[in-house]
């Protein structure tokens, strides 16, 4: 048997990029041959094994062909005949698609090293149209490698674009789709993920949500930028140049979605769009089955977004509804989620980026403010129960007051 890496780690390696997990495949082995080397089998059906010691995967060479739709769709035939070429001839990117073995010859039949030097994102052949994942997988590496100059190939854009159009996309299961926006929403570039799915019209099959916002106008006094989409954009490259974790990233995607459905006849203005856009939040969070905690954060950012911008003018009962609604006592995590959501969306305004942000220390004082009421000496007065929690209210209430005044 021959063994060879292949896929992320050739390609990182000439990028001169860090590589992290290295896949490797086998070719002119048969299954028995890899269990009776200490390889342990990864599922039943799938020619994949995992190496003895270090873990890394390795998959026999094999060939795939379409049968159905999505995923489950494919049929697999891995035997000791599949050669190097026919394996890599399945992949998706021609950068994708180059093997190294061990004296790092390369094998580079689909040109993928060219495409590296021509900072392209090019598919390997025609069958890239059959796994609609591979539209969200070239979104992702164009998100990751934009830094370096890459762009999708036309041809391969046109590709992407035919599998929006022949309804495919809608078969991935949520499980995969998250997969992908998950990882490329914390790229560096995560804003040029969703330009390629909307370029493609993949945008509008995924996301509808989204895509309705380009063309979308706001208040030029506030949003220079004027374009909703394009705010929305800014707001996630923000959130990407702070660094910020996932729970925030998906949250600067979906903060504004009401703005989607204001009527033409109210443009520029929003009224009331952040409640609006609950259902539609709600709607992308189920569609994808985002996790937990970042459905909570991006119904809340949602929600209430624009109370974080208004901070210094928010009554303190205002203020106090907002740390209660946010179990600040608690959730300390969350509420600083918030703030840093909110700051993203206030910087991803054109020209307004390198703004100060003083809500942010306003709130975070205000917060402290409130938790640092004690429940000790209540109990000692004798309250129980709900009348317990209302005297704790009354005097978060004033330590609100006070914060206030002293501001
Ligand atoms: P990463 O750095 O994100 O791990 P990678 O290129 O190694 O990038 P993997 O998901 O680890 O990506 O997959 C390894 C290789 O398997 C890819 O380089 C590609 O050749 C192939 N591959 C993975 N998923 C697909 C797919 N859906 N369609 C075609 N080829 C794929
Ligand atoms: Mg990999």
């Amino acid at each position: 048997m021959q063994i060879y890496k292949v896929g992320g780690a050739v390609r990182d390696r000439l990028l001169g990029k860090p590589v992290t997990d290295i896949d490797w495949v086998v070719v002119g082995a048969t299954t028995e041959e890899m269990l009776a080397k200490g390889f342990r089998p990864v599922g039943a059906d799938f020619p994949v094994f995992l190496h003895p010691k270090s873990g890394e995967e390795y998959a026999l060479a094999r060939t795939e062909r379409k049968s159905g739709r999505g995923y489950g769709g494919f049929t697999f035939h891995a035997s000791p005949e599949v050669t190097l070429e026919e394996d890599l001839i399945r992949r998706d990117l021609t950068i994708n698609a180059m093997a190294e073995d061990d004296q790092q010859n390369l094998t580079d039949p689909y040109h993928g090293q060219r495409d590296l030097e021509a900072r392209l994102l090019r598919h390997v052949s025609p069958a890239f149209a059959e796994d609609p994942l591979r539209v969200l997988r070239v979104a992702r590496f164009a998100a990751r490698y934009a830094g370096l100059g890459f762009t999708v190939a036309p041809e391969t854009l046109e590709l992407m674009r035919q599998l929006g159009e022949s309804g495919e996309l809608e078969a991935l299961t949520a499980e995969r789709s998250w997969k992908e926006i998950s990882r490329a929403l914390m790229e560096d570039q995560p804003q040029v993920f969703i330009e390629v799915l909307r370029e493609c019209g993949a945008l509008k099959v995924l996301m509808p949500e989204v895509d309705a916002l380009f063309g979308v106008p706001q208040p030029e006094a506030h949003h220079p930028e004027i374009d909703t989409g394009v705010h929305t954009l800014s707001v996630l490259e923000q959130a990407a140049k702070h660094k910020q974790p996932l729970t925030v990233r998906w949250a600067c995607l979906l903060h504004d979605l009401g703005k989607g459905l204001t009527p033409e006849e109210e443009w520029p203005r929003h009224i009331a769009h952040e409640h609006k856009g609950l259902k539609l939040i709600k709607a992308v969070n189920e569609r994808f089955k985002a996790p937990k905690d970042c459905q909570e954060l991006a119904l809340l950012v949602g929600e209430y977004h624009t109370h974080g911008h208004r901070a210094l003018e928010l009554k303190p009962s205002t203020l106090l509804e907002l740390l209660q609604r946010f179990d600040v006592y608690r959730r300390p995590q969350r509420f600083e989620e918030f703030i840093a959501a909110c700051e993203m969306d206030a910087r991803g305004r054109k020209g307004l980026e390198l703004r100060s942000y003083p809500q942010a220390d306003y709130l975070r004082g205000a917060a402290n403010a409130a938790r640092s009421v004690a429940v000790q000496p209540l109990l000692e007065k004798g309250f129980k129960g709900p009348e317990l929690g209302e005297a704790i209210k009354r005097e978060r209430l004033k330590a609100l007051k006070a914060y206030k005044e002293k501001a």
